[in-house]
C-alpha cells in the first residue's frame, strides 16, 4: 500500500519504517530540510534501538524514501499520516499549529480519495477541526474531493518503539466510516496476526483514550512518589511497599516505580493537556492537577538531598550525574528530571561532571558549552574531583558498577540515587552516605 507520513520525529519514522519493513511504499514528509538530508544520507537523527537497521534496510530497497516535498507526499499515500509535534501551549493545551498546518497542505494539493490518519496525541476534537481545514481549503479551490479522517492514537514507548509498533498491544482505530475501518485493517494486518488487537470506536474516544492512557501511566508514578515522600517521614521503606502492592493483580508490578519524577515529551504535557481539555469542558480536573504538582515536586527532591546534605552550600561544589535522557534506552531529554537537577545545582553554583550512554549529544545541542557542565565519556570519568555522585536514568550500565572506585574516587562518599537501583544495606556496608527515594527504614 502506498504511505505517506508527514513528521520524521520518533513517532513519524518509527511508524514509516515498520510500515515500509513489511513491505509497503512509505514516503516520509518533514519540513525540517536539515533531518531530512542527514536521513537520506543514511543518518538516524534519533537514538532508538534498532531503528538505524530498519530504516537503511528499507531505504535500500526502495520502500522508504525522505523528501521536504509535500506535493509529493500528498500525491503519494492513500493514507496520509500526520505524526507532527504537538507541544503545549502557554496556557497548557496541545498547539494545533503543525497539525493544523498538515490538513492545510493535504487540502492544498489533494486530487484524489485520501484517508487522513491522525497519530499525533491530539485533544477531542481535534479530527473535526482537521477535516473542517481540509474541507475549506478544497472549497477554495472549487474542489469537491472525498476524504476521511481517522483518530489512530500511537501509544509506542521511546526506547521500545519498533517492539511496540512490530508487536502493538491494541491498535486504536476511531473512524466514523466503516470502509476506512477496513482498510486501515488491512494496512495493520501484518502487525495483528496472533490475535485481533484492532480496538474500533467512535473519533473521540479514540482521541480520548491516548490521553486516558498517559494519564492513568503518570497517576501511577505520581501516586507512588506521593507514598515514597510518605514512607521517608514514617521509616518505611517504598520498595518493599512496592512489591507488597504489586502482588495484588488488581494493581500489578508494571509502573509503580517509585523515583526522581516523570519527564519525557508525552506524560507532562499530555497530562497538562487533558486538565486543561477539562477545564475548558467546565469540570475541573483535581486528580490530574495533583499528578502534575506532585511530579513537579518530585523533580526537585534530588537536589534537595543533594542540597540538605552539603547544608545548603553548593557553591564550587562538583556532582557526578548519571544519566540525562528522561528514561533508559533514549536520547530524548524533554522534560527531564536530570535537567530540573542539573540547572538547580548551576543556580547553587556547583559544576555538573555528566554521563550518558546515548544522551550527551543532545545535552550538548540543549545547553551549549558551559563551564559548569563537563560531559564526560564514561561513568567512571564523571567521577574524577566530584564531591557526591547522582543518578538519574536507571541505564543497566549503571546497575553494577565497581563500588571501591566510586567511594575512592569521590571526596565524599555520598551516593543519591534517584531510581533506587542500588541496595541501601549494601551501600552503608560499603561506607557510603546512600540517598535513595522514600526507603526511610534504613
Ligand atoms: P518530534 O518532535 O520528535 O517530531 C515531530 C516532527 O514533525 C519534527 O521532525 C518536525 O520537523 C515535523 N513537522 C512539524 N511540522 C511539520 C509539517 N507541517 N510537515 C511535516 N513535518 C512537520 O515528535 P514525536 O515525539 O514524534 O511526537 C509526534 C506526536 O506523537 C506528538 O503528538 C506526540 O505527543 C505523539 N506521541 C509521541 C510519542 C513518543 O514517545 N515520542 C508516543 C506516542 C505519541
Amino acid at each position: 500500500m502506498k504511505v505517506t507520513i508527514f513528521g520524521s520525529g520518533y513517532v513519524g519514522l518509527v511508524t514509516g519504517a515498520c510500515l515500509a519493513e513489511v513491505g509497503n511504499d512509505v514516503v516520509c514528509v518533514d519540513i525540517d530540510a536539515g533531518k531530512i538530508e542527514r536521513l537520506n544520507r543514511g543518518e538516524v537523527p534519533i537514538y532508538e534501538p534498532g531503528l538505524d537497521a530498519i530504516t537503511k534496510r528499507n531505504m535500500a530497497a526502495g520502500r522508504l524514501q525522505f523528501t521536504t516535498d509535500v506535493e509529493l507526499g500528498v500525491s503519494h499515500g492513500l493514507f496520509q499520516f500526520i505524526a507532527v509535534g504537538t507541544p503545549p501551549d502557554e496556557d497548557g493545551s496541545a498547539d494545533l499549529q503543525y497539525v493544523l498546518a498538515v490538513a492545510r497542505s493535504i487540502g492544498e494539493r489533494m486530487r484524489e480519495y485520501r484517508i487522513v490518519v491522525n497519530k499525533s496525541t491530539v485533544p477531542v476534537g481535534t479530527a473535526d477541526k482537521v477535516h473542517r481545514v481540509v474541507s475549506e481549503v478544497l472549497a477554495r479551490r472549487g474542489m469537491v474531493i472525498e476524504f476521511d479522517v481517522v483518530s489512530n492514537p500511537e501509544f509506542l514507548k521511546e526506547g521500545a518503539a519498533i517492539e511496540d509498533f512490530m508487536k502493538p498491544d491494541r491498535i486504536v482505530v476511531g473512524t466514523d466510516n466503516p470502509r476506512t475501518t477496513e482498510l486501515l485493517r488491512a494496512l495493520y494486518a501484518p502487525f495483528n496476526r496472533s490475535h485481533d488487537r484492532m480496538v474500533c470506536m467512535d473519533i473521540r474516544s479514540a482521541e480520548l483514550t491516548k490521553y486516558a492512557a498517559n494519564a492513568m501511566l503518570a497517576t501511577k508514578i505520581s501516586f507512588m512518589n506521593e507514598l515514597a515522600n510518605l514512607a521517608e517521614r514514617l521509616g518505611a521503606d517504598i520498595e518493599k511497599v512496592r512489591v507488597g502492592i504489586g502482588s495484588d493483580p488488581r494493581i500489578g508490578y508494571h509502573f509503580i516505580y517509585p523515583g526522581c519524577g516523570y519527564g519525557g515529551s508525552c506524560f507532562p504535557k499530555d497530562v497538562k493537556a487533558l486538565e486543561r481539555t477539562a477545564r475548558d469542558a467546565g469540570y475541573p480536573a483535581e486528580l490530574l492537577q495533583a499528578v502534575e504538582a506532585v511530579n513537579d515536586r518530585q523533580k526537585e527532591k534530588l537536589f534537595e538531598k543533594i542540597s540538605a546534605y552539603f547544608q545548603g552550600d553548593l557553591a564550587g561544589k562538583t556532582i557526578a550525574v548519571w544519566g540525562l535522557a528522561f528514561k533508559p534506552n533514549t536520547d530524548d531529554m524533554r522534560e527531564a528530571p536530570s535537567r530540573t537537577l542539573m540547572e538547580a545545582l548551576w543556580r547553587s553554583g556547583a559544576k555538573v561532571r555528566a554521563f550518558d550512554p546515548v544522551a550527551q549529544e543532545e545535552a550538548h545541542r540543549i545547553y551549549g558549552e558551559r563551564a559548569d557542565l563537563i560531559l564526560c565519556d564514561s561513568p567512571e570519568s564523571a567521577l574524577q574531583g566530584a564531591d557526591a555522585l547522582a543518578v538519574v536514568t536507571e541505564w543497566n550500565v549503571f546497575r553494577s558498577p565497581d563500588f571501591d572506585e566510586i567511594r575512592q574516587t569521590l571526596t565524599r562518599p555520598a551516593v543519591f540515587d534517584g531510581r533506587n537501583i542500588y541496595d541501601p544495606a549494601y551501600m552503608k556496608a560499603q561506607g557510603f552516605d546512600y540517598f535513595a527515594i522514600g526507603r526511610g527504614s534504613v
